[in-house]
């Protein structure tokens, strides 16, 4: 078989890849085109990205180059890139020329250039796909892809909050692949909303344990960078090792909320913060601080506050997070994830967090 003019490929942002692939894939002449879901992050995808990159460049970067380096030697020679606030929105051109310094031979398309999304220039770029593409139809498809992104942040927000009260271990595992699958291969909205209503009812009549004994569990909120909150990966899988010990979680941070909420949640989150803030300070910081103190009044037990190697935002957050911790009387414990971690050594911590905190509220029950 001839091999595809325009080899496409992305980098991974937990289950993102999602609602990227249904776009391509809606949009993308199938002749002209393949569209090359990036490898599953590994080890070695942060070895060879963290190679690559400059030492002390933030961690997000390093993965993301990561997964262009594996995709463009699986054959990739097309690559897109997000963009977006804080250091992100200067990877980009960045990667793009350490890539070719590399000697790599690709297209590079930016999707937010300067915070916003360059319509024309979008729009030609992905005419070079399919040369018949009108822009209604990708306007229609941008607003199918967003549909199914916000979809997707809500079938996953009920499952990250319920999975650890699930009675049969692999519902929830099982109703959220199939539902991925479809998700990627949906092609219309009238569709869509019918798969929504069918998973969704599926996944409301999982059978959980009862309220009371939901009310024994442990309940930990984690807040911080939006990389390593919304990649599993680059957290170790944060959220599913503390459901695995019996915690509930929570956290605030998902792309519905960064592309449709946070403009307009920052005053209030500033009001709220008040105490303790005056400005906001970049990134995801004044969240760190606001959802922390929210968490605490929705009587959380504890919280995980995570950020990756390098990032700057976060490290201005943590003192005022331990101004509150001692204010509050509530522990908050500080990650920071980078290639050295030791599964052990991370998940060592957090049993003994959890032991903490177990311990605190039986002298709490006692007293
Ligand atoms: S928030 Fe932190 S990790 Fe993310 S781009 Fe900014 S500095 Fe880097």
């Amino acid at each position: 078989m001839a091999k595809k003019k325009y080899i496409i490929s992305f980098p991974h942002l937990g289950n993102y890849y999602v609602p990227i692939y249904n776009l391509l894939n809606n949009t993308v002449d199938k002749n002209l085109c393949e569209i090359m879901i990036p490898k599953k992050m590994t080890l070695r995808t942060l070895e060879v990205g963290s190679k690559a990159s400059p030492e002390h460049i933030c961690s997000p970067f390093k993965y993301n180059m990561g997964n262009f380096i594996e995709s463009l030697e699986n054959g990739a020679n097309v690559l897109i890139q997000a963009g977006g606030g804080c250091k992100y929105g200067y990877y980009a051109e960045v990667q793009k020329q350490i890539l070719e310094d590399m000697g790599y031979n690709f297209t590079y398309i930016q999707l937010f250039s300067s915070q916003k999304l360059d319509i024309n220039y979008i729009y030609n770029s992905f005419k070079m796909f399919n040369p018949k593409l009108t822009i209604i139809k990708l306007a229609y498809n941008f607003l199918l892809a967003f549909k199914i992104l916000f979809i997707l942040d809500k079938f996953e927000e009920y499952i990250r909050e319920n999975m650890v009260y699930q009675i049969n271990n692999i519902d929830f595992l099982k109703l959220h692949k199939d539902f991925l699958n479809e998700l990627m291969e949906v092609k219309d909205i009238n569709k869509l909303n019918i798969l929504k209503k069918v998973y969704f009812k599926k996944m409301y009549n999982v059978k959980l344990v009862s309220q009371d004994i939901r009310d024994k569990y442990i309940k930990i909120g984690i807040v911080g960078e939006l990389f390593s909150s919304m990649e599993p990966f680059s957290s170790m899988f944060i959220e599913k090792k503390l459901a695995e010990m019996n915690v509930k979680t929570k956290r605030y941070t998902t792309v519905t909320y960064l592309l449709f909420k946070k403009g307009f949640s920052q005053k209030k989150l500033l009001e709220e913060s008040k105490n303790y803030i005056n400005y906001q300070f970049g990134a995801d910081g004044t969240e760190s601080i606001a959802h922390s103190l929210e968490l605490i009044n929705m009587g959380y037990d504890g919280i995980i506050h995570i950020k990756p190697f390098g990032c700057t935002p976060e490290i201005n957050a943590m003192p005022i997070l331990q101004k509150i911790s001692n204010d509050y009387n509530i522990p908050i414990m500080y990650i920071t994830f980078d290639s050295q971690m030791s599964e052990e050594g991370f998940k060592t911590r957090l049993e003994a967090f959890y032991d903490m905190i177990k311990m605190n509220k039986e002298k709490k029950h006692l007293a």
